[in-house]
């Protein structure tokens, strides 16, 4: 998944032709003041932080300014702010416009239904998991038909919009579907999408690209805002590496063990932080690899769970116990272990041997790993 900040989104929205308000991004307070005096950005603009986390709105992170000096404070205010966890380093100013209403419109993919569906409300501006489902209008989207003009009068409908305004909407559609589809985007999301006068255009842009597809865009490649230092190491390394809140690192291996772990620690009350999915590998040192990406998260313990198949518990044993010779002591974490399946007793002596007792019992063990770490959540 590779989520967009709204700059680069807006980016992706102008060469679609999609209508948005004049622009341009900004670092500091200086420079938001020279592009405002060069014309970049006409006065009185919006100054919105660029970050990955939504609700800025609410938050303080968007804010207006009538006047240059306004224009300073609120930037100076914005920068280096803290907004839920992203520190601010960017600003798009943009003009601001008189707005007559607040629409929702978005584009993304139904797995259930294996189909795009087209969202559209018209109580934007506020986020949509707090619009009522009755005031969201919902049409599965045919992938080789396209959006059909049936669809698109439906969301005028649902929307209110007539006339010039409609047809505004029905462009700006068009070109949502389009780029959906040839940027493989999991989710295109406009949110506002305003009403000015008789046309529509976007004031928000949430894109978001899917991973799987990127090979197909090199250019997102570069943006990986979305991840951290030690995700981007990892991902590096082809380790299935994620960070969350936690402070139980876990070590799995495939997708459903791995998820089937982190809901036992949450199901007895522990809080998983990162987890590491080993995949199917008979190398040692990818497993020794692993471990010291893991201990650089700081995790207040591991818990290593691992059915042995293609992954043999003795090339698990034998890459930890390597990890844990030269693993410096400040890096050292309490390890609860259940290695199952293929070579189980040859990985267990391995680990006997290093001084980690493997445990048979998922509960017994998941529960250990939680003691270890300081206990409930
Ligand atoms: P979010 O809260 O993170 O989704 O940020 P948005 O980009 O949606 O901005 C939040 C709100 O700021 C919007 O719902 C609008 O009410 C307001 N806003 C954003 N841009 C403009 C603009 O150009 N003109 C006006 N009047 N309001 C704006
Ligand atoms: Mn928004």
């Amino acid at each position: 998944m590779v989520k967009l900040a709204e700059w680069r989104g807006k980016e992706i929205f102008r060469s679609y032709g999609v209508p948005l308000p004049k622009g341009t991004v900004v670092r500091s307070a200086d420079e938001a003041v020279s592009a405002a005096a060069q014309g970049a950005v006409p006065l009185p603009c919006v100054v919105k932080a660029q970050v990955l986390s939504g609700g800025r709105g609410k938050g303080g992170a968007v804010r207006f300014a009538a006047t240059v000096e306004e224009l300073r404070a609120a930037a100076s205010a914005i920068l280096g702010l803290d907004f839920k966890g992203e520190k601010v380093r960017e600003l798009l100013l943009e003009e601001k416009l008189p707005i007559a209403r607040e629409l929702y419109v978005s584009i993304t993919l139904d797995r259930s239904a294996r189909l795009p569906v087209l969202m559209v409300s018209a109580s934007g501006g506020v986020e949509i998991e707090s619009v009522a489902d009755t005031a969201i209008l919902r049409q599965w989207v045919h992938p080789f038909a396209g959006l059909t003009n049936f669809e698109k009068r439906a969301a005028a409908k649902t929307l209110g919009l007539t006339g010039p305004a409609a047809r505004s909407l029905d462009g700006l559609l068009d070109k949502l579907w389009r780029l959906f589809l040839n940027e493989d985007a999991e989710l295109v999301e406009v949110n506002p999408l305003a009403l000015v006068g008789e046309g529509v255009l976007a004031l928000d842009a949430k894109v978001i690209i899917e991973d799987d597809a990127s090979f197909r865009h090199p250019q997102y490649a570069e943006v990986r805002d979305d991840r951290t230092e030690l995700e981007e190491i990892a991902r590096e390394k082809e380790i299935a590496f994620v960070q969350l809140d936690g402070n139980i690192g876990v070590i799995a291996n495939g997708a459903g063990l791995t998820m089937a772990t982190l809901d036992v620690l949450q199901q007895f009350g522990g809080r998983p932080g990162v987890f590491l999915d080993l995949g199917g590998t008979d190398d040692p040192k990818k497993v020794t690899e692993a471990f010291r990406l893991m201990a650089r998260a700081r995790p207040a313990a591991v818990f290593l769970n691992i059915f042995g198949g293609v992954t043999r518990c003795d090339t698990v044993a034998t890459g930890l116990v390597e990890a844990m010779r030269d693993m410096p002591s400040t890096e050292r974490f309490p390890l609860v272990a259940r290695i199952r399946g293929n070579n189980e007793e040859e990985g267990i002596a391995i680990l006997r041997e290093a001084g980690v007792t493997s445990m048979r019992d998922l509960k017994e063990s998941a529960q250990a790993a939680i003691a270890a770490a300081g206990g409930r959540a």
